[in-house]
């Protein structure tokens, strides 16, 4: 067969076992025409949801925090066998987030959309009243990652949905299924049809949906395909949010209890498989004590419990897919090639999947590793010889998503904290900031666009409208045309009442204003 007959091949979108590789379910990948129906869809549905009042919009959302509860080790688990990680992890960075972000909108929506009084300025106080209304955008559009597959989907659409718009979803192609699962959720606490639709699919499909006539896109994924996304909304002139990759610092100074920071560095980089996008992935040791942190971290790394994600004892599971294992595996071999060390690796059971949870040191800045996002279970610990080094080399980089400091010190964190390139910082922490609900954060440079989660989330769901009236109607502004002789001297006694520095000034501006506003008259 000629290859311009040929049908293009068929892409897929499939909910596989990472561990075995089995395909457990195939889903239909959506085409530009089912992607524009679904759009299509959630238009139609989004105008009664904007009608309803807030506090009933919220009540759905309450009504899917009960639901998920009570169904929370049954969401866990299909998260488990659908990703691969660890059902602890399941548990608690994708339900237990998830409660958080669904309680927190339900109680934060309706009050943050009630109608604000805000001020007219001082030439207008007297006449005119403005109230700022948030509206919807109407259809937002939201291309989601794989790593959390169910939390990443709901930290965009709740704040969305309590504001009165539809969602339409682009799951993960490795994901699907829990984006199913979010749909049937959402539906059985009462969420009307078509208010959140699921597009299932690859690029193509994301790259339809930005295309497809949706009012916003809210993007989480890698910098390279964030750039391409962002293009093509300007193209439209349609909002994005971005929220990109990371090549998070962590900055261990000689005062810090190492134990501890060494553990809680270990359990921020290897949780979730190492698939994080917050997450210390260049570590930068103050010389006194590198040998004893990275003693430490190698015990714990050394320590790791590696295999079936489904077994409540399992710390790291299998990575998504091969080709994830593969990219981390050839970041390592550079590293090696360029002088680097292995200090510590966590044993793995066979199987394509894994990847050993691995500690190296030697580690120079023309290695991928420094260079590139990591996206697994790899920590390379460098040596510096002071914190003004550290925050140097820690800022060296495209990234900018979030950075940690670890000291016994708290208020020498925070102060260095300040010098640090990141959308969010924490101090003896690192992680744990983008599952705090009301939080906003974020990246800069090349980490993204835009706040995320918080009262900034729902901002960024509405179009702040003020809606201005007068109560004097037919009252002439004093501005107005005609200029007839006399108008400047009368602007510029109002211009003096307004903003002169002293009292006299200002008093001595009061006839002329009077004058302004009292005797305008249209052009005879
Ligand atoms: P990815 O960029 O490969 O894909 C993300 C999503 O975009 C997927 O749904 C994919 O199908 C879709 N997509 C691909 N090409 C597209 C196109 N041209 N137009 C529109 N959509 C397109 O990322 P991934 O591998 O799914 O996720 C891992 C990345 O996500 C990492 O870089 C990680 O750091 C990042 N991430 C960031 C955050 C954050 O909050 N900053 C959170 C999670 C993941």
């Amino acid at each position: 067969m000629d290859a311009s007959t040929q049908s293009p091949p068929r892409r897929r979108s499939e909910s596989r076992d990472p561990v075995t590789g089995d395909v457990f379910r195939n889903w239909e990948t959506t085409d530009d025409a089912a992607v524009a129906a679904a759009v299509a869809r959630a238009r139609a549905a989004q105008a009664d949801w904007a009608a309803r009042a807030p506090a009933d919009r919220a009540a759905v959302l309450d009504r899917f925090h009960d639901l998920l509860f009570a169904r929370r080790r049954a969401v866990a688990e299909a998260i488990t066998r659908e990703l691969g990680k660890p059902l602890i992890d399941a548990m608690a960075a994708d339900v237990t987030v998830s409660l958080e972000f669904a309680r927190f909108y339900a109680r934060e929506g309706p009050r943050f959309l009630r109608p604000r009084w805000r001020g007219v300025g001082n030439l207008a106080f007297w006449r005119k009243r403005a109230r700022v209304e948030r509206r919807p955008y109407g259809v937002i559009g939201i291309i989601a990652p794989w790593n959390y597959p169910f939390w990443m989907p709901v930290s965009g659409a709740m704040p969305a949905l309590v504001t009165g718009n539809a969602v339409v979803l682009k799951p993960s192609e490795f994901t699907p299924g829990a984006a199913m699962l979010l749909q049937d959720l959402l539906r059985e606490a009462g969420l009307p049809a078509g208010v959140f639709e699921v597009v299932p699919g690859d690029g193509v499909t994301g790259a339809a949906l930005v295309r497809s006539g949706v009012d916003r896109i809210v993007f989480t994924g890698s910098s390279a395909v964030g750039r391409k996304v962002a293009v093509a909304c300007a193209e439209r002139f349609i909002p994005c949010a971005l929220e990109l990759g990371g090549s998070d610092p962590a900055i261990v100074l000689a005062d810090a209890d190492l134990r501890f920071a060494a553990d809680g560095i270990v359990w921020n980089r290897f949780f979730n498989g190492g698939q994080n996008c917050v997450s210390p992935k260049r570590i930068f040791v103050e010389q006194p004590v590198f040998d004893a942190f990275v003693a430490a971290a190698a015990r714990a790394v050394g320590g790791l419990v590696v295999g079936d994600p489904k077994s409540a004892a399992t710390e790291v599971g299998p990575l998504v897919r091969p080709h994830a294992v593969a990219t981390i595996r050839a970041q390592l071999d550079d590293a090696l090639a360029k002088g680097a060390r292995i200090v510590a690796q966590a044993p793995v059971p066979a199987g394509d999947g894994f990847f050993p949870p691995t500690l190296i040191t030697g580690v120079t800045d023309d290695m991928r590793v420094m260079q590139e996002e990591t996206f697994g279970p790899l920590l390379p610990v460098v040596a510096v010889r002071d914190a003004d080094e550290a925050v140097r080399r820690a800022n060296a980089t495209s990234y900018g998503l979030s950075a940690s400091v670890w000291t016994g010190d708290a208020a020498r964190g925070v102060a260095l904290a300040r010098r640090l390139e990141a959308g969010s910082i924490q101090v003896n922490d690192a992680v744990n900031v983008v599952g705090m609900a009301d939080i906003a954060t974020g990246g800069v440079k090349a980490s993204g666009l835009g706040r995320h989660h918080g009262l900034e989330a729902l901002e960024d769901c509405v179009k702040s409208t003020p809606v201005v009236d007068d109560r004097f109607a037919r009252w002439r502004q004093p501005w107005w045309f005609p200029y007839l002789p006399g108008h400047l001297d009368a602007m510029d006694a109002f211009t003096r009442l307004s903003h002169a520095p002293t009292l006299a000034g200002r008093l001595s501006g009061l006839v002329g204003t009077l004058r302004l506003v009292l005797t305008r008259k249209g052009r005879a």
